[in-house]
């Protein structure tokens, strides 16, 4: 009688060690990108989602010819749930429209998919992901590659490109060149547009914009045209 009265108490700790399981270790496969946002408010791959306010999913077309993939969420992102809405995409939007593109087009991401930050007062200051952070973080990035089946990957800025890579590299070193990623996907490199917001001089400043849309340019006839 005893173990009869025990049996459904231990069925259900072996299901919800199951799940915790599961969500310890991002084993759910992802169908649709729609699932993401759940699925990644559910994750406990590494501590970031402690003090982040939600999750922040890739948003977009899926499948898309283009992906562009950020590093994580700021603030603004945190707050609202949805990738590149602060003063960062505003200025990705801007360089979008000047390179003739629609940003439902194309599908939008980032690395790490939880804010990480330092508490300064009452502002919430960025900081950057860990190796560690943006390797447990990857599984979410494999499966909207794999969902989105892009041509091709830009990466914002150095974080994106060792997430994509699996190594350390260096936007000079990378910028201007196509990497494989797969048979099917190439991966080129550049600037986070958070860099353009930083850089004091107005002539500098000016040049790089122009650089990155010329960019974002190339990238639209590149995938329209293969
Ligand atoms: S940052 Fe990524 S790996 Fe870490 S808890 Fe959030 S979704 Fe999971």
């Amino acid at each position: 009688m005893k173990n009869e009265e025990e049996q459904p108490s231990t069925r259900m700790r072996s299901r919800v060690d199951d799940e915790g399981k599961q969500a310890l270790t991002g084993a759910r496969t992802l169908k649709s990108t729609r699932e993401l946002p759940e699925a990644i408010n559910a994750c406990r791959r590494c501590s970031l989602w402690k003090s982040a306010t939600q999750g922040v999913p890739g948003e977009g077309k899926a499948p898309s010819g283009l992906m562009l993939v950020g590093e994580a969420p700021g603030d603004s992102e945190d707050l609202q749930g949805h990738p590149f809405v602060g003063p960062a995409g505003a200025m990705l939007d801007r360089a979008l429209e000047d390179a003739g593109m629609d940003r439902k087009s194309l599908y939008i991401t980032n690395a790490v998919k939880h804010f990480k930050f330092e508490p300064r007062g009452k502002r919430r200051l960025h900081v950057k992901p860990s190796a560690g952070e943006i390797e447990a973080c990857k599984w979410w990035l494999e499966q909207e590659m794999r969902l989105v089946s892009p041509k091709l990957v830009i990466a914002l800025g150095a974080t994106a490109a060792r997430a994509l890579l699996g190594r350390v590299v260096t936007i000079a070193q990378t910028r201007g060149s196509a990497l494989p990623l797969s048979d099917t996907t190439d991966l080129w490199v550049t600037i986070h547009p958070s860099f353009l917001l930083r850089i004091p001089d107005e002539r500098r400043r000016r040049a790089e914009y122009q650089r990155f849309v010329q960019e974002l340019t190339e990238a639209h006839r590149w995938v329209n045209g293969n």
